[in-house]
């Protein structure tokens, strides 16, 4: 019978510990089976609060839709058509869909795989010339980029400029 393991923590061993355990003092679980020494509750605090931050960034994994959505209307400008920009990004057309409605309609957050997916899709050439009615689409889309803009005080209107949202053909 193979007893290594027990010497280091003979005497400390509350009776939670299981009998073949192999934790070691230092290491989260050694705190978890109830050992007081300050190594392992220190251990055991620095997992929980790794355990909270991978919970914070898993609320911040659903983002705001407007700069995708602002993305999906350009590539539409350009000549894509939403399956074009589904295929494109590999998400779901019903997603980009999403996405192409006016900001009122949009939902409210999506998560972050699909937000970048979408901007990473490249701009087709711009000698495409606009469809019907997606210059309206443009405008909506301009419009709730500037009112998520002021509550954030920052201006990605102006920063994206003329560039990204000028329905003119030049
Ligand atoms: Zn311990």
């Amino acid at each position: 019978m193979v007893t290594a393991g027990q010497d280091q923590t003979a005497g400390t061993r509350p009776s939670r510990r299981p009998t073949r355990s192999r934790v070691r003092h230092g290491q989260a679980s050694c705190a978890d089976y109830g050992c007081l020494r300050a190594g392992c509750r220190q251990a055991a605090l620095r997992a929980r609060r790794r355990r909270d931050s991978d919970r914070a960034q898993g609320l911040a994994a659903r983002v705001d839709p407007t700069p995708a959505a602002l993305r999906a209307a350009v590539l539409v400008r350009r000549g894509m058509s939403a399956q074009d920009i589904a295929d494109a990004s590999k998400i779901a057309v019903t997603s980009v869909r999403r996405l192409l409605r006016p900001p009122g309609r949009r939902p409210v957050r999506i998560a972050r795989s699909t937000a970048e997916a979408v901007l990473g899709v490249p701009l087709p050439r711009r000698d495409q010339p606009p469809g019907p009615g997606r210059g309206q689409l443009v405008l909506q889309v301009r419009l709730g980029e500037a009112v998520v803009a002021r509550a954030a005080h920052v201006a990605p209107v102006d920063r994206l400029g003329d560039q990204a949202l000028c329905t003119s053909g030049h």
